[in-house]
């Protein structure tokens, strides 16, 4: 769907709603085909969303140097993890491209050149989600990169420039985890339905209240917030993808939290729905 068709075809101003925003803790790759409150709480989410015309999905495992955004008419199915079932490599999601939202999405942005790219596809870190909200893989499906060159407030930026492809019916979806060290994990209790180390735990109600309170600039100098965020983030990439959903958070929209949990002791579940305020209207 091209999406300036909106305009020429005259859709009167505000039939198509805008879009919530999602920032998904997506956790194992194994989510993508277990059944467990996770799944059960993105599937919930879905249920509550207009159906977007397309989904723009910044993962965190994505990483470039420039920004690019994919442009292919059909996306391949990336399988990048190791060591894992036979059955989760032979997950497809077929979903297709939107090569016009693509340029859309290149041209909503004007602090770097975004590149169209062919190469790349949906990563885990997208459809192990995403085939939980739409399993019919009927919504059209682009990725963002993360440009791992640029600081957090760059990334931040960046995101608010995403912001009127909410108004164009984009579901706009940040794919990480807030609190994510693989290297401190507890995998005997990978089968544990909830376990978080003190630090971890501390890191993520700092995290949850700087949301809750819209404190924003907290969050993007994660950084400087002592022991406990430097051991939830010790690399950026599944932290990022929080700041490009908050960044999109008008002043009117409300903030909901769901799968508020820490697994194996070192990641958290964390999700947020933010929406429009239907009171605001
Ligand atoms: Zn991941």
């Amino acid at each position: 769907m091209n999406l300036r068709d909106l305009d020429t075809i005259g859709t009167p101003a505000g039939a198509v709603p805008t879009m919530p925003v999602l920032f998904l803790g997506h956790g194992s790759p194994m989510n993508a085909i277990e059944e467990n409150e996770f799944v059960d709480g993105w599937r919930s989410v879905a249920q509550t969303l207009p159906r977007p015309a397309a989904i723009l999905c910044i993962s965190a495992h994505w990483e470039t140097r420039g920004t690019h955004v994919t442009a292919m008419a059909r996306p391949r199915t990336i399988h990048d993890f190791g060591g894992f079932p036979k059955e989760l490599y032979a997950v497809q999601y077929p979903a297709p491209g939107d090569p016009d939202l693509a340029r859309e999405t290149q041209r909503a942005v004007t602090r770097t050149t975004v590149g169209l790219d062919t190469a790349w596809g949906l990563d885990h870190g997208c459809w192990s989600v995403v085939k939980h909200l739409y399993p019919a893989a009927d919504v059209p499906v682009l990725q963002l990169s993360l440009d791992y060159t640029q600081s957090p407030q760059y990334h931040y930026e960046l995101a608010r420039e995403l912001a009127p492809l909410r108004m164009r019916g984009v579901l706009i979806l940040g794919s990480g985890n807030m609190v994510h060290n693989l290297g401190l994990a507890a995998w005997e209790k990978m089968d544990a339905p909830e376990f978080g180390f003190d630090w971890a735990l501390e890191a993520s109600a700092r995290m949850k209240h700087f949301i809750l309170s819209h404190e924003h600039q907290q969050l993007v100098r994660y950084a400087s917030q002592g022991r406990e965020f430097s051991l939830a983030i010790p690399t950026p990439e599944h932290y990022l993808p929080l700041l490009y959903a908050l960044a999109l958070q008008e002043e009117t929209d409300e903030l909901s939290l769901f799968n508020d949990k820490a697994v194996m002791g070192s990641l958290t579940m964390t999700s947020l729905k933010i929406e429009r305020d239907p009171g605001s209207r």
